[in-house]
């Protein structure tokens, strides 16, 4: 039977209460405890952590948290502006990039207004748009799992406020072409806003294919690009992101800005984070590195996967992927499933070699068919 504190309180007197207290603390330290010995792989968050400026700035950045934060977060709006050789004005921080696909729904959408994104894709763009009352249409992805953009042009109309790219895609992995991204824009109708969604650009391996679209948003009042600390730089607790636009598009979206957001803390350390461009780097490589022993490991046991160019991979599991995630749940690995047109597959993000060695058991525990 379960009793809060209340309930305790009320039975038994605050002394008789307090004399139980002790094992309601045991109780939490190992919910505590269980919980740290789950393996998440379900968030597509950096397994290495932050680099060591970044450590050392939190140990600093902490011993005034009892200030409120000021010039921390314009000298972070200054050094994103440097890395992309833009005005510190084409930059809006948030919580998180998030916290800037929230602004943009209330920017771009609200009611009577339309979303088009893809199928799958990150659902928190979907969540903003119907939060402000917006329709959303999903279009699924091409073979080649690419953003549809036809397809996703055909469906704008002169409800339209806002098409949505994740790229790289999650839950994909994959990349939709600069040309055919180049076409969209040429193409985009009056009034239809493009953002974006940069969240892994730092896992990308060089390509023609490929480009980042930040320098074009700075220029193009209809394109915002977001981009966010919690992957490649190791920060997701700490809540950093920023979208890069336009004079105008940022001032928009700051006026959706909640006062004071971002906090002191995580500006000091995501500015000494950005500081340290050679550990994104290695990050990106030792991601590559645990990326190939992750094939290595599917292919041996004759699994296919989608081509990634992040830190997660999609798997086919060949039976419905929500099962499969049940099961390895009870060997305490966490993995999300349930994708539109990927029922049967689990997307799997990169952890540490131990971690991943608990995921291949768990895999192997599961599904006897597939013995190594
Ligand atoms: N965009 C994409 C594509 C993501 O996958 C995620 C998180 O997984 C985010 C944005 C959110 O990141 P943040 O931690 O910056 O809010």
């Amino acid at each position: 039977m379960r009793m809060d504190r209340r309930e305790l309180l009320r039975q038994f007197g605050a002394a008789g209460a307090a004399a139980l207290l002790p094992s309601i603390g045991e109780a939490r330290a190992a919910s505590a405890d269980s919980a740290a010995r789950l393996i998440r792989l379900d968030r597509n968050e950096s397994a290495h952590g932050p680099c060591e400026k970044a450590k050392a700035a939190f140990r600093d950045a902490v011993m005034e948290a009892n200030r409120y934060p000021d010039s921390e977060v314009k000298n972070l709006c200054a050094a994103v502006a440097t890395l992309h050789h833009v005005q510190p004005e084409n930059i809006t921080l948030g919580c998180g990039s998030t916290e800037l696909l929230r602004m943009a729904a209330e920017t771009f959408l609200g009611p009577g207004k339309s979303l088009i994104m893809a199928s799958p894709t990150y659902e928190a763009m979907a969540l903003a748009a119907q939060l402000v009352g917006a329709e959303v249409r999903s279009v699924p992805l091409t073979h080649l799992y690419a953003h549809d953009l036809d397809a996703m042009l055909a469906k704008t109309d002169g409800t339209s406020g806002l098409v949505y790219i994740c790229n790289p895609n999650n839950p994909t992995g994959t990349l939709t072409p600069k040309a055919d991204l180049e076409a969209l824009l040429a193409k985009l109708p009056p009034g239809v806003s493009l953002l974006i969604d940069e969240a892994y650009h730092d896992y990308v391996a060089p390509s023609d294919g490929y480009a980042s679209w930040t320098a074009r948003a700075a220029a193009d009042p209809r394109l915002t690009v977001t981009r966010t600390f919690s992957k490649a730089y190791g920060l997701a607790g700490l809540r950093a992101g920023y979208a890069v636009s336009s004079l105008e598009t940022a001032k928009r979206l700051a006026a959706r800005r909640l006062p004071m957001d971002v906090n002191a803390v995580a500006a000091r350390v995501a500015l000494a984070a950005l500081s340290d461009a050679e550990y994104v780097k290695k990050i990106a490589q030792l991601n590559s590195d645990d990326r190939q022993e992750f094939y290595n490991q599917a292919n041996a046991r004759m699994l296919r996967s989608l081509d990634s160019q992040t830190n997660f991979v999609l798997l086919a599991a060949d039976r419905p992927g929500k099962e499969v995630a049940e099961l390895l749940r009870s060997h305490q690995v966490l993995v999300p499933s349930g994708y539109p047109h990927f029922q049967n597959y689990i997307r799997v993000s990169l952890g540490l070699p131990h971690d991943m060695k608990a995921f291949w058991r768990a895999w192997d525990a599961s599904m006897p068919h597939h013995p190594m």
